[in-house]
This record gives structure tokens, C-alpha cells and sequence, in this order.
């Protein structure tokens, strides 16, 4: 037993939405996320991506291309 650490702090599974499950600190064993750090736009850099892609739609749209 280790009654120095916090006694409802522990390792928790994460699962993402992704399917990307990683080990992080939690008061729960057992978290969902909906994003995580292999997922989310900003470590991905998908985002920017996204966004160009969809002001070209926007782009094409309105000029009717
Ligand atoms: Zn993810």
C-alpha cells in the first residue's frame, strides 16, 4: 500500500474517440475523451488544413465553381 500519495489519485485508462487509449492521471479509472494529443488539431496540425479546405468550398460556392 501507499498511503503517502493521494489515495484516489491514480492511473485511469483514457480512451479517445480516435481509438488512441493512453494511461493519465485520474481520480476515475476510466475516462472518454473526445480528442486527444495524437488527435486534436493542434498537435496534429490538421486544423489548418481543415479550415483552408473549407474556405475553398466556401470560396468555390460562392462563385460557383
Ligand atoms: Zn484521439
Amino acid at each position: 500500500m501507499k498511503k503517502d500519495i493521494h489515495p484516489k489519485y491514480g492511473s485511469a485508462v483514457v480512451t479517445c474517440a480516435c481509438g488512441e487509449t493512453f494511461e493519465s492521471g485520474s481520480t476515475k479509472k476510466e475516462l472518454k475523451v473526445e480528442i486527444c494529443s495524437k488527435c486534436h488539431p493542434f498537435f496534429t496540425g490538421k486544423q489548418k488544413f481543415v479550415d483552408t479546405s473549407g474556405r475553398v468550398d466556401k470560396f468555390k460556392k460562392k462563385y460557383g465553381m
